[in-house]
């Protein structure tokens, strides 16, 4: 009897298998193909002669707390307090999965956007919850008034992801007025913030969960080094949340990892002293233009992408079929691997979409680009 019985292989996965076996360009799962920061990568080698190698405290590398309170100071303006409010996750991932488990009972109902991202839905399953998913406008923008109707007296939790993966899109400042709104009609309502791609927006600058007064005490903030610091692999990440929901999401992670790598938190926590959070934007946006003039004269539709570092494309002047089936024969009769825009909602709603990933160096763009411009 198996206890997500729709749950199937991540598409993520699906799709860089197959672009390996084929040996394809992968465009598909998020992550950066170019070298990390010498700067990081010469702590780390420094630091494996060092006392870093045993368990770190469960909830986190004490300086790397420390740091990650610097940076929301000065990204956000928000004083936290490192030993009461942070816990360090083996990525986003756990952040999302520990929060949902030590907060969400069974019954509950937790809202879920669509198109989402796939990490929401499988613990909201596991704590016996429901749930309830509400699609975005047609932009992409939330829907507000639909949310609202979704609302109950059973709603726990409405999961947010800022900037959006897979469209690109970033929260305004009149979504979050609207979200306070229905906060204040349900006061027991939580709001899990996934901002991994934070410092990945162009030409409009993030507005933070962490910015918002009325949210602060509700709100339980994911985000990601692997993202911010090319290093997806190193499953570092971090959740924020005030002391009394902290309280209960450490005592979800204590059991499911105690700890995390303590030689990774060490040396995030050293390269946070001299990186520059703040140039990934630019660096992204520099990526997002080459890889749009490159698909220029493609015959690929480009959607607007606002922050992550993934386009979204309409390939209905080219094949009728469905985005999987495009998906699959991009990859076996081009060459090129992309993410299929279906798999991120809850019924597969096929509009003729991909997703690309342009966390590539620019040759790899470039001969993606050459293949996708002759189809
Ligand atoms: N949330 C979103 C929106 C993501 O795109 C990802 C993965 N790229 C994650 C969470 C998971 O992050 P991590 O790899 O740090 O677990
Ligand atoms: N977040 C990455 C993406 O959207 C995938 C991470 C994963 O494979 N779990 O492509």
């Amino acid at each position: 009897m198996s206890k997500l019985p729709n749950i199937t292989t991540s598409i993520f996965t699906v799709m860089s298998k197959m672009a390996a076996e084929y040996n394809a360009i992968n465009l598909s799962q998020g992550f950066p193909n170019f070298p990390v920061d010498e700067r990081l990568t010469a702590i780390l080698a420094k630091l494996t002669k060092e006392n870093v190698h045993q368990y770190t405290p469960m909830a986190g590398y004490p300086p790397l707390m420390s740091q990650i309170a610097k940076l929301v100071k000065s990204s956000y303006n928000r004083t936290i307090d490192p030993e009461t409010e942070i816990l360090v996750t083996a990525g986003a991932t756990q952040g999302i999965f520990t929060t949902i488990l030590a907060l969400v009972k069974t019954g509950d109902e937790v809202l879920i956007l669509d198109p989402s991202y796939d990490s929401y839905e499988s613990p909201v399953l596991l704590c016996n919850a429901k749930p309830i998913r509400v699609a975005l406008n047609d932009d992409y923008t939330p829907n507000w008034e639909r949310i609202e109707k979704s609302c109950s007296s059973k709603s726990k939790m409405i999961i947010i992801n800022n900037p959006h993966n897979p469209t690109g899109k970033i929260l305004k400042e009149a979504d979050f007025l609207e979200l306070e709104k229905i906060l204040s009609k349900y006061p027991d309502l939580l709001v899990l913030s996934d901002e991994v791609y934070e410092y990945i927006t162009f030409e409009e600058k993030h507005l933070s969960a962490h910015t918002r007064q009325a949210l602060l005490e509700r709100c339980i903030m994911i985000s990601s080094f692997g993202k911010s610091f090319h290093i997806t692999g190193w499953k570092i990440g971090y959740t924020v949340a005030p002391e009394y929901l902290m309280k209960e999401i450490k005592k979800v992670h204590q059991f499911l990892v105690f700890s995390v790598n303590s030689i990774s938190q060490a040396a995030i926590s050293q390269y946070l002293e001299v990186v520059d959070v703040n140039l990934l934007g630019k660096f992204y946006q520099e990526k997002r233009d080459y890889f749009q003039k490159l698909l220029q004269n493609s015959r690929f539709e480009l959607k607007p992408c606002e922050g992550t570092y993934f386009q979204v494309a309409s390939y209905a002047a080219i094949s009728e079929e469905d985005d999987v089936t495009f998906c699959k024969k991009l990859i076996t009769d081009h060459g090129v691997a992309a993410i299929p825009i279906s798999t991120f909602y809850s019924d597969h709603k096929d509009q003729k979409l991909i997703r690309f990933c342009f966390a590539k160096d620019d040759f790899t763009l470039e001969s993606a680009a050459k293949k996708l411009c002759n189809i």
